[in-house]
């Protein structure tokens, strides 16, 4: 039994056990190592093209959450929870004027 692999996503070779296990893999392991998993989905969630972290407040109870969720609430009265303000969503736009 092989006891390394190369994570065909960093392109390393990789000890075994830094892999998911997976049934259905011909090796009975992920492609990607567990690192890369990871990072997959931080991405997949995370929009890398907005400047601002997705989350960047310690807690929902953070004093700059609460006041920068009633800013965006007050402003743009829907969508208050994307951080980025200039980006519609796909979501109906408040009619202005
Ligand atoms: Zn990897």
């Amino acid at each position: 039994m092989k006891n390394n692999k190369k994570c065909n996503f960093c392109n390393t070779i990789k000890s075994i056990k830094e892999f998911h296990k997976d049934r259905t893999a011909a090796d009975k392991h992920t492609a990607r190592c567990i690192h890369c998993t990871k990072l997959y989905y931080k991405n997949y969630y995370y929009k890398k093209s907005s400047k601002q972290p997705y989350f960047p407040y310690k807690s929902l109870k953070d004093p700059k959450y609460i006041k920068d969720k009633m800013d965006l609430f007050r402003e743009s009265g829907n969508g208050w929870w994307w951080i980025d303000k200039s980006r519609n969503q796909g979501r109906y736009k408040p009619k202005r004027g």
